[in-house]
Parts: C-alpha cells; structure tokens; sequence
C-alpha cells in the first residue's frame, strides 16, 4: 500500500551473468555458508520484468474481476496463481497435498429486508444512511436535532427516550487520520447521548466527513468480515447509531419527525483460500526452517464506477505482490538455497488480514520453522528511486538483525532511497498495522514489509496494470530476493529483539 524505489547498479548487471547455472547442475548447490547478501551463485538473473509484466496484466486485469476476498473472483485468481506456480515447478505445501489452504470467514451484514425512516424520508439501509454495527434493533421515536451537540445546546433538550440528530463537526486530531478521529468523535458522543437516554443516534455529515460517508458505503454495505468467533462479526441489539450524508442536513431538523428503524442481521460463512508453495533447502539441518515469503492476492472487487470504471483491479494492491513472488519462486527454483523458501499468498487480507491471521495461527509448517517474513505490499508505485521498509524502526522493528540483512540487500541491489516516514509510530495512516506481516510480528517472528507506499489511485477503480513502473516493480522484487536469499543461506537465523512488543 505505499511507495519508494532503486536504480540498476553495474554491479548488478554483472551479477546477472555471474548467475546460478541452469536448473539440474543448481540443484546441487552452494558449496560454502553464503554470508554476504551479495553472494555469488544467487539467481537474480531469474527474475525477469518481462515475466513480472505478464503476470501483472494476467491477474490485475478485469478478467478476475478485482479478486474480492470471498468472491468466485478470489477463487479463480487463486486457482490461476497455482497454476503458475505448479508451472514454475515448485511444491505443493497447503492442505492435502495441495497448493491451497481454504478457511471460513464470518459474514455479519444488515438483511435487504431491512427499513428505515425518518419523517417521510425513507432511507435504504448502509446506502442512504450508515448504519455502524449491524445490530438487530427497532424502535418508533422523536427525533430531536441538537445542532452540534454542544454542551449549551444538548443543555435546551431531554433526549430520554429520543432519537438524536446532530451534525458532526470537528478537526482531526494531528496524531490520527480523519477517519479514526471520525469513528472515534462518533463513539464517544454516542456513548454519551444514550447515557443520557438517546434511544438512537443519527450523525448528519459536514462537508468534510461527506468523503468519509461516500468512501464507507461501499464498505458498510457489504457488511462486516472476520474470522469466526471474532467480536466484530458478533450479532448484536444495540441502539443504532448511524451517519447520513451532508445533504441530509436541510431536511433532518424539522421539528416533529419519527424516526424509525426496523434492523435485522444475518451472519454466515463464507470461503476463502491462502495459496501455499515450497522449495525445499538444500542444507540436511536448515531445510526443516523457512522462510517465509509474503503477499495477498485479493483486493476490492466490483463496485461503485467511478469514470465508468467499475473494477478495483488492485494492480498495485497487491498484484504487484503476486507477480513478485512468482518471479522470486522462478529464483528459488533455479538456485535452492540451504533453508526453505516458503511462499504464502494471503486471501481476504483487505477483509481484516483474514488470511493472514488465520496462516499464522494453523500454518502448514511448524510455527517454529519460520525463521523470517518477508511481505510484498504495493510494490510499483510513486518515486522511481524511493521505497519503504516497514518494521525498520522501533516501535515496530523485532528483529535489527533482519532489517540489517534487508538494508544491506538494498545497498548491494537496487540502493534505494529509503523512507521511514511511513514507518514512524505517529504516522496518521498506521501503515504498518495494515498487511499481512502483522499477524507474524505478533507472534514474534521476525518480519518485515516492502513497499512503495499509498498514492491517489489507492483503492480505485484507476489502480491499473498501466499505471505500474514495471522496472521500480523489478527493483523492489530483486530487493526481496536479495534479502531472502541472504536468510536462506546464512548459518544462524535472524536475531529477535529482545523484550519487543508490539503496541499501536
Ligand atoms: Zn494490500
């Protein structure tokens, strides 16, 4: 989800003929421990723009129809992606003897036969007003408008037993998005006004939380996602508590309106898939650890057409990724290294990190083997010679070690300049809470994520295989490999911070 990049050293061009020979006299491998990122006998001649190119356009075109987590279209991105992956030639390591590993979502949404009014305005549920929690809940009440809300004005009104309406207004916080500040701002008055007997909540936008309104409709819509058992997919019967648009605002305070809301929920399963595939190591002792490369292969799906334009293709986010790894299998395959290179293409991680979640807590591998996580997350975008490294700073960083092996990679392969902004604790954006190595920091397992950081077609229909800079994109998967390579090979495994523990 970010930005940064490289440029081509000679020394890398050199590098390219001094590559790994071909695949049957590879395999039997690396006479010394390989100790320097830079070793000679590595494979990153393998990785090609050309193939990176192909398999971008292949999977972020509008065949696959934006790959939503849960979605047929996940399903056949993720049946596509094995097919290349068993054609690359390396093994099978999902359940059964497969590449894949399904696992259930939990989907929490409002049913259509769901109603609300106000006045005689009626409102279709998460489209003309958002409801927060889906929540089973009626209720037939007068509405009152306090304006703002402000202490002088709540002083004039009883809400006992009233809906509330105000209009929300506020400036973020400097330390968080305008979104969480908008949740946040939310949550507390709510809690408030039903504290003082609100029966229901009704937020009117202003001009600034209107972007806020039309980006989440899409995503209220749809409901809420988890694993199962988790307590944000929970069926609950609270008081609503819901966000109109701004033009809401002339009609919402006449005087003698009913509100009234007729909410009913439904929860169900619904399938997703990781894709996981193996190289064994060459060393008899290091090849039952791994390293794990990683990557989502979903994105948004079908939705809103913004220019006509109704596909989330998710180029950037994350088949960039994708298209990564698969160049980096094609490395693994001609050059084994002495441990196991494991690659794990996450499903439903734009649902919550679902795959992820779910990955690192029944991998198909010993917990233990992991020695490393190295995550591919929006990877071709923004300036051609800056990237980022997520996790190379504390608070997040948990293991010096790995990042040292990761910023070594970076000075001998592409040399990025490299940008810690995005990295910094008090970044409004919280980037670093938001992909797949998360799952595996909590565990403790050294990881990091790769990265050329948001841009403005992030999470639009405009996230395109056009838009891609396929050479920072070759760059940026060079620089993975590099580092994996270096981890395969050397003798001890990455180092864990002492005492680390990871907190927002
Ligand atoms: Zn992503």
């Amino acid at each position: 989800m970010k930005k940064l990049l490289y440029q081509p050293a000679a020394w890398l061009l050199a590098g390219l003929s001094l590559a790994a020979p071909l695949a049957a006299s590879a395999q039997k491998k690396p006479a010394a421990p390989v100790r320097k990122t830079t070793s000679a006998g590595n494979a990153l001649s393998a990785i090609k723009e050309s193939d990176i190119k192909r398999d971008l356009y292949a999977l972020g075109g509008d065949h696959f129809r934006g790959r939503e987590g849960g979605t047929l279209d996940e399903l056949k991105a993720s049946v596509w992606l094995a097919e290349q992956i068993r054609a690359i030639g390396l093994q099978p390591a999902g359940d059964d003897g497969t590449y894949f590993q399904w696992f259930h979502l939990q989907r929490t949404r409002l049913t259509k036969a769901s109603r609300m009014s106000i006045g005689t305005h009626q409102l279709r549920p998460n489209q003309d007003a958002l409801v927060f929690a889906p929540t089973n809940f009626s209720v037939n009440a007068p509405l009152v408008y306090v304006g703002t809300g402000t202490t002088s004005e709540m002083a004039k009104v009883d809400v006992k037993g009233k809906a509330v309406a105000l209009v929300f207004s506020g400036n973020p916080a400097a330390d968080m998005s305008f979104r969480r500040y908008l949740t946040q701002v939310m949550r507390d008055k709510s809690a408030e006004l039903m504290k003082a007997g609100a029966v229901a909540v009704v937020f009117v936008s202003d001009a600034r939380a209107q972007a806020v309104y039309e980006h989440w409709g899409h995503i209220y819509e749809r409901g809420r996602y988890g694993l199962p058992g988790d307590a944000n997919t929970k069926v609950v019967d609270t008081a609503p508590i819901m966000l109109l648009p701004q033009s809401a605002k002339d009609w919402v305070q006449q005087a003698g309106q009913q509100l009234t809301v007729d909410l009913k929920v439904e929860s169900f399963l619904y399938p997703s898939v990781n894709i996981v595939a193996k190289m064994p190591g060459t060393d008899a002792q290091l090849k039952k650890e791994h390293v794990l490369f990683s990557t989502h292969q979903d994105h948004d799906g079908v939705r809103a057409a913004v220019a006509g334009d109704s596909i989330y293709n998710g180029a950037d986010d994350n088949a960039t990724g994708c298209a990564a790894l698969l160049a980096i299998m094609r490395a693994f395959k001609q050059q084994p290294a002495r441990r196991s290179a494991l690659f794990v293409y996450h499903g439903a991680e734009e649902r919550g990190l679902l795959g992820s979640r779910y990955y690192s807590d029944k991998p198909t591998v010993p917990k233990e083997s992991i020695v490393a996580v190295l995550n591919a997350e929006m990877m071709g975008r923004n300036d051609p010679d800056s990237a980022a490294l997520l996790g190379s700073i504390a608070p997040h960083r948990n293991s010096s070690d790995l990042v040292s092996t990761a910023l070594a990679a970076n000075q001998a392969g592409p040399n990025f300049k490299l940008d810690t902004e995005w990295d910094k604790a008090t970044h409004p954006e919280g980037w670093y809470f938001r992909s797949d190595h998360l799952p595996y920091a909590r565990l403790g397992i050294p990881a990091v994520m790769y990265t050329s950081v948001l841009h403005a077609d992030y999470h639009t229909p405009r996230d395109e295989p056009g838009r891609i800079d396929y050479p920072k994109l070759t760059r940026m998967t060079n620089w993975m490999y590099l580092t994996g390579w270096a981890v395969a090979n050397r003798t001890a495994a990455p180092a864990r911070e002492p005492g680390f523990k990871l907190e927002r």
